[in-house]
């Protein structure tokens, strides 16, 4: 894997988790922040940390922002402080921008702009608490798609001991089994006639609303 260089700007706990995160992966990872505190913590995690203003183009040109594969915009509460770098980093030319939105009306301008990629954090978080709140079975869900999803599902009492030929799920919900999880062991390319047993998790993806009948089951 060649290692991507990576700048996030705004270090609040969305930010600075990205950071530390890519950094642990090997990644260079360059972290820009006005407040200097905030610089100080992590400057011994990250490849450079860097003091500054991102809505001034000058700092961002400084940091020859235009070289890095990947720019992550972080910054929250501040609206204009967000859309005013997202614009100055798509305008230097940085091929792939990703912003945190705030809010709906925030992610449709950072979309308008040209942001490739808005992300809303607390949303989707709060999303996949829901799912595995209303379902006993669901373990953890991440969409892929409006309307597609994979989700990890316990299998049901009603699984238990029966193949995945048998469960015929793809015919039943129109969803399909990816992998199975037994024992800790994560078996990728789970045969039709391997039985699933109690304490399995299957790996399912599908459209939501069979993924939910599936829920069900
Ligand atoms: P989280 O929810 O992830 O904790 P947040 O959405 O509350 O974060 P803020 O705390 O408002 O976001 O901002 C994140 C960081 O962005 C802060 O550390 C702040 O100093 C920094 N920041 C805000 N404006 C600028 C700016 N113009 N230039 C550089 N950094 C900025």
């Amino acid at each position: 894997m060649r290692k991507k260089l990576f700048t996030v700007i705004g270090l609040g706990r969305f930010g600075a988790s990205v950071a530390r995160t890519l950094s642990g992966l090997g990644h260079d990872v360059l972290v820009i922040d006005k407040d200097a505190e905030r610089i100080r913590n992590i400057a011994d995690e990250v490849t450079h940390a860097v003091e500054g203003d991102a809505t001034d183009d000058h700092t961002l040109r400084a940091i020859g922002i235009r070289n890095f594969d990947v720019v992550i915009v972080a910054i929250g509460q501040d609206i204009q402080a967000s859309i005013l770098t997202a614009l100055n980093v798509k305008d230097l030319g940085v091929g792939r921008v990703i912003a945190k939105a705030q809010n709906h009306q925030h992610g449709k301008v950072l979309s308008k702009i040209g942001v490739d990629e808005v992300i809303y954090p607390e949303r989707d978080m709060g999303a996949r608490v829901a799912h595995r709140l209303a379902s006993a079975n669901v373990l953890d869900i991440l969409e892929l798609a409006p309307n597609y999803s994979v989700v990890e599902i316990a299998a049901s009492e009603r699984m238990h001991g029966k193949s995945l030929r048998q469960l015929d799920l793809r015919v039943r919900f129109g969803v399909n089994v990816i992998a199975v999880q037994h024992e800790g062991k994560l078996n990728i390319s789970p045969k039709a006639d391997d039985a699933i047993v109690k304490g399995d998790v299957l790996t399912v993806m599908g459209r939501n609303e069979d993924l939910q009948r599936l829920e069900g089951f």
